[in-house]
């Protein structure tokens, strides 16, 4: 059964996704000026919030921008005035986090806009990352699909969009602190970017957040990998510079199991990893984590320098 587009339904859908969120309260305890999550991961960098000095004054680096660019179709604009309303970019709060975080050598900009075909993508020519109004609704179509295929709830579809725009926006931007630090890369970077975009996830996701939310959120990404897969590739799809969605799919299960194998054992069980496998996503969830900070922590803004002294404590743990 094909979900019909219901544009009405992803109008209120987006402007529920993506307003609403500042004003929640943490339910997590603060330590020595420090939030802490209760469940910390072994594998990637934990969930603590270090708080930077120069919060607030962003000193020394350029800010993200943000805009959402009018729309040409007449079909599109509401789906404009509904990020615009909500002011979508500022609800993702991986890309709140890391605003200013980094010493970019230029300003890096977040768009939404028309493309005329569903894609995120960065130009580095222009340092944009571009969020197009097509991937949105492609986005909640799925959703729809998904909910209808699982038994889901009515929310299901807001809340697929919302997780997969996270997941999509964090690896775009990984594509663009590779190029704009000249970070090194080896092997293929999709690969790479997608770790980032995890990691980040895991670390940086919302106070209000629980880490089995922000799990659910990282599981709803890797649906959307598999979704768009048919099984059947040529020869272009065997030398295109992604893996196959098969393969991003366990990848990034591999990552949320290499967090937690003991919490997640019944991954394995359920398919959705298989037991050989599993055996390395531990090595591979804390080896990712750790290249990812390592590249990072050098180019960290001055007023940020908390998180160098979080990262040097993660890193002298060993390993
Ligand atoms: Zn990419």
């Amino acid at each position: 059964m094909s979900p019909t587009p219901c544009v009405a339904a992803l109008m209120m859908a987006l402007a529920v996704a993506f307003a609403g969120r500042a004003g929640a309260s943490p339910p997590v305890p603060v330590r020595d000026g420090q939030v802490v999550l209760p469940q910390e991961q072994d594998g990637a960098m934990p969930r603590s919030v270090v708080q930077p000095s120069g919060q607030g004054t962003k000193v020394g680096a350029p800010a993200f921008e943000y805009d959402y660019l009018p729309p040409a179709s007449p079909g599109l604009q509401e789906i404009h005035e509904r990020v615009l309303e909500a002011d979508l970019w500022r609800q993702v709060p991986e890309v709140q986090a890391i605003d200013g975080m980094f010493a970019l050598p230029r300003r890096l900009r977040f768009l939404t806009a028309e493309c005329g075909g569903a894609d995120v993508f960065y130009h580095p020519d222009r340092a944009e990352i571009v969020l197009c109004y097509e991937t949105l609704r492609a986005l909640y179509e799925q959703g729809q699909a998904h909910q209808l295929a699982m038994g889901l709830g009515e929310d299901h579809p807001l809340h697929y969009v919302r997780a997969n725009v996270r997941f999509m926006v964090l690896h775009e931007t990984g594509h663009a602190l590779v190029e704009l630090l000249d970070l090194p890369v080896t092997g293929r970077q999709e690969d790479a970017v997608d770790q980032l975009a995890a990691i980040l996830m895991l670390r940086f996701a919302g106070l209000d957040e629980t880490p089995a939310q922000v799990i659910d959120h990282l599981r709803l990404a890797a649906n959307w990998m598999l979704s768009r897969s048919t099984g059947a590739y040529d020869l272009d799809a065997y030398a295109d510079e992604h893996a196959l969605g098969e393969q991003r799919f366990f990848n990034l299960q591999c990552l949320i199991y290499g967090t937690d194998p003991e919490g997640f054992a019944g991954m394995v069980d359920a398919g959705d990893l298989t037991a050989a496998r599993a055996a390395s996503c531990p090595r591979e969830t804390r080896s990712a984590s750790r290249a990812w900070v390592r590249l990072l922590v050098p180019h960290l803004a001055p007023g940020y320098e908390a998180y160098g002294e979080e990262a040097a404590r993660y890193l002298g743990r060993g390993g």
